[in-house]
């Protein structure tokens, strides 16, 4: 199993939407596969040899599945950051498949290096303020910024991305799933074409409960939200962009059965209502892969034999490459 695991990740890599995305010839869909879209989410936070260790391990495992990283500039905006040391870091665990994105936490260094007024409110965890005299801010809401602020805090993190030897991102991911109004309006206007904050509550009620702000947001931002939902333009006071939704959330806040059944789910939906493409968006943080990330690898396996079962092909690429506008 492990070694057919392997050569289908590779194989359904090796090429997007050719007859090798199939990893069964008895497979009754001529046309559609189901698309398994890794993202990580780098938190700004810290980058612990532990966890580039963790990661390191499932990129030699698994060479065949790309990630698409949303990246976060804070790292580079803490009092003590060593620039060259961090792009190191980070691109350690990057592999030419790799796309990367961008993801915004409302980090105190980062909003004012981007010369906006730091905002302590919403604080959807209660501890985002602690040790201000070095960093904070990491669940203060991104709603709570303009959209005029959020061009700016935008703009920055791209220009430091950039610098240090990064292609300027396109995709973006807001931290805590924040994309609201002027979130997706700043988007737009500094040139995105996708954002993939659309979640469930599912996963993170659970572990935060149902009554945080966190869930509260989350539920009023993404009304309607499934896990099954598919990608759609969504409008904002710009031109629309893409909505890729994170569908089945990230592997932090949840069980590897739990990660599986939401795989399942989009399987299941693809067999009953085939379709060229069908998107699952998965994945987790850098900042807690050696923990989390044996529940991601378990899901994994688990729905390649379950979706081989049902001679359903998985594909596994890091963003939607047939949208319209895209490529
Ligand atoms: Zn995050």
């Amino acid at each position: 199993m492990k070694i057919n695991l392997i050569l289908i990740l590779f194989f359904a890599s090796s090429t997007l939407f050719g007859a090798g995305s199939r990893f069964t010839n008895e497979s009754k869909f001529k046309k559609g596969n189901v698309v398994i879209v890794m993202t990580i989410d780098w938190e700004g936070r810290e980058l612990s040899k532990e966890n580039l260790e963790a990661l390191k391990a499932f990129r030699n495992k698994y060479p065949g599945i790309p990630i698409l990283h949303f990246l976060n500039a804070a790292y580079y905006t803490k009092p003590d950051a060593n620039a060259a040391e961090i792009t190191k870091k980070i691109k350690s665990v990057m592999r030419k498949h790799d796309e990367h994105g961008l993801h915004i936490h409302a980090w105190k260094s980062l909003v004012e290096a981007s010369g906006v007024k730091f905002k302590t409110k919403p604080d959807l965890g209660g501890w985002s303020l602690r040790n201000c005299q070095f960093d904070c801010g990491h669940v203060v809401s991104l709603t709570a910024y303009s959209a005029e602020e959020m061009q700016k805090i935008i703009r920055k993190s791209n220009e430091i991305l950039v610098k240090n030897g990064f292609s300027r991102p396109k995709s973006f991911r807001s931290g805590a799933w924040q994309t609201g109004p002027t979130v997706a309006t700043a988007l737009s206007r500094e040139g995105f074409y996708l954002d993939s904050s659309a979640t469930v509550d599912y996963f993170v009620s659970r572990s935060w409960g149902k009554s945080s702000l966190l869930v509260q947001s989350i539920n009023r931002l993404w009304p309607g939200m499934s896990t099954v939902k598919q990608p759609y333009l969504m409008k904002t006071e710009h031109k629309p962009i893409w909505q890729l939704p994170n569908n089945a959330s990230l592997a932090d806040y949840t069980k590897p059965n739990t990660i599986f059944r939401t795989l399942k789910d989009n399987v299941d939906e693809f067999l009953r209502n085939p379709k060229p493409v069908h998107y699952v968006v998965t994945g987790f943080h850098l900042e807690t892969a050696k923990r989390y990330l044996p529940r991601v690898e378990k899901a994994l396996e688990k729905i390649i034999d379950y979706s081989s079962s049902k001679g359903v092909p998985i594909q596994f690429a890091h963003f939607p490459i047939n949208l319209e506008g895209r490529r």
